[in-house]
């Protein structure tokens, strides 16, 4: 594995393997890796020559100074994981490689980006956008690999590359999770073990709305699991939504045409966590 820093390096590289006619896949992260960005990188890997994983933790993205702070950086750790998926480039730039000089461009996503983690992390997706398209010009990939994990910013990448008219395939995986249901995340690292051991509570409680759809309005359904979040003392409950998997808009009523997804974001302690299911 050739582990570059340098956007040079980087596209000099794969300038050369382009050349020879290899496609490209890609992974863009930001480190701490586990099983999810793993599933992320072995379909990447069936599926092209080449596989290019990025690891960045980038600052305009985070709106929480104190949350870049603490975001676990494992490179090491990291690399060895990408041995056991045969990758074939790592590009681990630092900020100022990435970001020389201010970046101001702002982006209309219409209201994708107007709900949940846009709504709760003012500027995060506009960071997001930034910075993939900046990994995107670097890698060019053929083809690039998103986690469902992160089911609004599917949304978005979509939505930038339809902007930017970038010529790439966008690929979604889906969620991988703990044996006890806990969505795989790097933020998890932060939990305390009492604090990982009431977490499942998340997916439990998402599957008990996939479960009652049958059964009850998708109102009353949205408050009803509103309520068994704000019910627990151990979790304060930033949103949770029904919404159409296109728009992101929420649902009022159910429609077997309509992908429907629900979606929810709570803090544990001082850790941020975010999962979703799909209801229809
Ligand atoms: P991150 O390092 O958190 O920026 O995530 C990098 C990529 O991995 C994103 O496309 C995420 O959606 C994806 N990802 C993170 N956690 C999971 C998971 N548990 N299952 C599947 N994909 C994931």
């Amino acid at each position: 594995m050739k582990v570059f820093s340098t956007i040079q390096e980087t596209t000099a590289y794969l300038g050369k393997l382009r050349n020879e006619g290899k496609s490209i896949g890609f992974v863009p992260t930001m480190g701490a890796l586990h099983e999810g960005h793993l599933s992320l990188m072995r379909c990447a890997k069936k599926e092209n020559d080449v596989l290019v994983v990025s690891i960045f933790v980038n600052p305009i993205q985070f709106n929480n100074a104190e949350d870049l702070k603490k975001y676990p950086r494992t490179l090491e750790g990291d690399i060895k994981k990408l041995e056991t998926v045969q990758c074939n480039v790592l590009f681990a730039p630092d900020t100022d490689e990435m970001y020389p000089e201010k970046v101001d461009r702002q982006y209309d996503f219409g209201q994708l980006d107007k709900v949940m983690e846009g709504a709760f992390r003012p500027g995060h997706f506009n960071g997001v956008a930034i910075v993939v398209k900046k990994l995107f010009d670097i890698v060019q990939p053929d083809s690039a690999y998103f986690g469902e994990k992160d089911f609004q910013q599917l949304a978005i990448i979509k939505k930038l590359v339809e902007i930017e008219n970038i010529p790439v395939q966008i690929v979604s995986c889906p969620i991988v999770r703990e044996p006890d249901g806990l969505a795989m995340s790097s933020r998890n690292r932060l939990l305390n073990e009492k604090e990982r051991k009431i977490a499942p509570f998340i997916y439990q409680t998402l599957q008990e709305a996939k479960r009652r759809r049958h059964h009850i309005c998708a109102n009353p359904l949205r408050q009803m699991i509103i309520n068994r979040f704000e019910g627990n003392e151990h979790f304060r409950l930033e949103y949770f939504d029904i919404v159409d998997d296109k728009t992101l808009q929420p649902i009022n009523a159910w429609n077997n045409e309509v992908g429907t997804v629900a979606c929810v974001a709570v803090w544990l302690g001082d850790v941020r966590l975010i999962d979703n299911i799909r209801i229809i």
